[in-house]
């Protein structure tokens, strides 16, 4: 997703970690790169120069106490680009309603009715998708079809050309907790979309009306979002397509430019690639920042406070280690935490997909150790690890890789536990787990 602008970006800010010192030239040809970067991506010209120089200002400001100029650099790009891509976080609301969507021919809406009834179905609501969509041929038929691959209740009229008419005979045969209609599009917001949209909002009564705009228009998304909010007072905007696009962050800016709220961007074809849009986060994945706040609710989810207790009395033993591997494992992607952290390059890749087939051989060399070996690791020398392998069916080389990785995840788990996640700001906890080097903090 909008590589791109993501490698320039990241590029840049590499290159201000790489000189030795952080002066008003190095800021320069910062946000020169930035500048350009955003330009290219199809950011207006004057918002990206508008950037440049808050970031500039505020870089070559007075330092925070505590901080590095090369930090507050990294920190002042991070916080101007996100408040150029959106304000808060929006707040979604997950209860029962009505939502229209509207927008142009081949903007995304049908497919992202059937991504939104699957974002509200996983959250256990039921959930009705509607076809008034009464222009282009074969509406009925695709809308028809993606309610029955996820599983939705479906209502459309064949033939009829009354879209509100749709709208209101919808309402009386569906009951779910969620109703989504989708609408016609047409080439441009003219006078007969307006119209058709105005009379099936009357009859559906929407709790929101999201615009959906594909980011390929790029800046453009401007003049449409406003046009849309003028004519039909949209309440939201989801913009679709960013995976296939470079132009996706002139998309955003536009739409934050125009006061339009975007909610939702859909990344993909398929009902699953539906994300909420939440600035912080999108700028932080493309310039590589951590989401620290997502990170350490996983880190802390993976970590079982009863073994962080255990380390921090030096009583980790290897049965916790295989618990707390299994616990890893449950969690799903480790890897893309690790990635987050920057710990990537510490843990051994083989530590992140322990497969189950290597687990059940751990089990058993576990087994084979006595109860004073399991406890107390350390102890384990040639000789005993010699008579596990013979005892467990396995090899030497095994016995050795699974204490080799015991000592690793202690290791590591020190740096999760509870006192060093509360201590430091930001910088410091990603110093430690080494991440951020590149960036130089
Ligand atoms: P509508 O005319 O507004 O209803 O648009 P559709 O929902 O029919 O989508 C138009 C085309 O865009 C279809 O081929 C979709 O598969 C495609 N599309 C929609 N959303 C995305 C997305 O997020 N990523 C990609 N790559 N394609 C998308
Ligand atoms: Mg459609």
């Amino acid at each position: 997703m909008l590589e791109s602008l993501s490698k320039k970006l990241r590029s840049a800010l590499q290159k201000i970690s790489n000189i030795g010192s952080v002066d008003e030239k190095a800021v320069s040809e910062l946000v020169g790169e930035i500048k350009r970067a955003l330009v290219g991506g199809d950011v207006n010209v004057h918002l990206a120069e508008e950037l440049a120089e808050n970031i500039r200002k505020k870089s070559l400001g007075k330092l925070p106490a505590g901080m590095t100029r090369r930090e507050l650099v990294v920190k002042t790009v991070y916080d101007e680009l996100a408040s150029i891509m959106g304000g808060e976080k929006p707040e979604i609301k997950i209860k029962p309603k009505k939502m229209l969507l509207v927008g142009l021919f081949g903007s995304g809406k049908t497919t992202t009715a059937a991504k939104l009834a699957r974002f509200y179905q996983k959250k256990g609501f039921s959930v009705g998708l509607v076809c008034c969509d009464t222009v282009r041929p074969a509406a009925y038929e695709q809308l028809h079809q993606l309610s029955q691959q996820i599983g939705a209740q479906f209502y459309g009229e064949k033939g009829e050309i009354n879209a509100a008419k749709i709208a209101k005979n919808a309402l009386q045969k569906t009951k779910t907790d969620v109703i989504i209609f989708d609408s016609s599009g047409r080439d441009a917001l003219d006078e007969n979309l307006v119209k058709e949209i105005k009379s099936v909002a009357s009859e559906a009564k929407p709790d929101e009306r999201i615009l959906v705009i594909p980011a390929d228009i790029g800046q453009a998304a401007k003049e449409q979002s406003s046009a849309f909010q003028k004519a039909l007072g949209i309440t939201d905007v989801i913009v679709t397509k960013l995976d296939a696009t470079a132009k996706g962050g002139g998309a955003l800016t536009a739409c934050y430019e125009t006061g339009a709220k975007v909610i939702f961007v859909t990344v993909g074809e398929q009902p699953d690639k539906l994300e909420i849009y939440d600035s912080k986060r999108f700028v932080a994945r493309l310039v590589g920042m951590p989401d620290l706040e997502t990170l350490l609710e996983k880190a802390k989810a993976a970590v079982k406070p009863e073994l962080t207790e255990k380390i921090a009395k030096a009583d980790f033993d290897l049965e916790d280690f295989i618990k707390q591997m299994e616990s890893m494992q449950s969690m799903g992607p480790l890897g893309q935490i690790v990635d987050m952290i920057g710990l990537g390059g510490k843990v051994p890749k083989d530590l992140l997909s322990v497969q189950e087939e290597k687990m059940r051989k751990w089990k058993h060399i576990m087994n084979s150790m006595t109860r004073h070996e399991r406890q107390s690791p350390d102890i384990i020398n040639t000789p005993r690890i010699s008579r596990i392998a013979k005892g467990s069916g396995t090899s030497e080389q095994d016995v050795r890789e699974l204490l080799g990785n015991y000592n690793k995840i202690k290791k590591m788990m020190k740096q999760f536990s509870p006192a060093n996640m509360k201590r430091g700001n930001m910088a410091k906890l990603l110093r430690q787990f080494g991440g951020m080097k590149g960036l130089g903090l």
